[in-house]
């Protein structure tokens, strides 16, 4: 009997501010295209957008969204994603602060979960400017919350956010 590998599909967020964030991130689809049973199908562009939360005067961040199916579950594919997020140096310590890569998991065949550790799809995604920005461009038909991403992209159009 063939066997028939599970297919999920994910939308991964990849944020950095600190060091050499043009290579953090394409260090990191890199990775996230050689994890097991994993496709990266598309990236987004790419953004500068303003910090928001934590320690003032932080550097800009750069960010972009990137189309996945994969053969592993949220949770192994959330510690994958937190291996990468510490290749690039990524050091857990106050939160919202600086940091070399930020890898989240903004949605995952559309299910939902209210645990802390893997909250979906990922509970602030549709406040913030720099990934319904991005996540717009390559799933423009994706709901978030109950409402489309150009309801979402209203909402946050007051966030400073540009094309890189
Ligand atoms: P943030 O991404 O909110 O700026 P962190 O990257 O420090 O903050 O993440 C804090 C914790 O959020 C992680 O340890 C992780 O377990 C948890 N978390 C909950 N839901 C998600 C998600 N959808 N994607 C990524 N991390 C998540
Ligand atoms: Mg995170």
């Amino acid at each position: 009997m063939p066997t028939v590998t599970p297919v999920h599909h994910a939308y991964i967020a990849l944020g950095s501010n600190l060091g050499l964030s043009a290579d953090a991130l394409e260090g990191a689809v890199a990775e996230i295209a050689a994890l097991p049973e994993t496709q990266v199908q598309q990236i987004s562009p790419w953004y500068r957008s303003a910090a928001i939360g934590g320690p003032s005067n932080q550097p800009d961040y750069l960010n972009a969204v990137c189309a996945i199916d994969t053969a592993l579950e949220p949770r192994p594919l959330l510690q994958a994603l937190h291996q990468i997020e510490h290749h690039f140096g990524r050091e857990r310590q106050v939160r919202w602060a600086p940091r070399t890569l930020d890898l989240d998991i903004i949605w995952f065949d559309n299910l939902t979960s209210p645990d802390p550790g893997l909250t979906l799809p990922h509970p602030r995604a549709h406040e913030r400017a720099f990934v319904v920005r991005p996540l717009a461009d390559i799933a423009p038909d994706l709901v978030l919350q109950g409402q489309p991403l150009s309801h979402w992209l209203k909402q946050t159009s007051d966030q400073a956010i540009t094309r890189w």
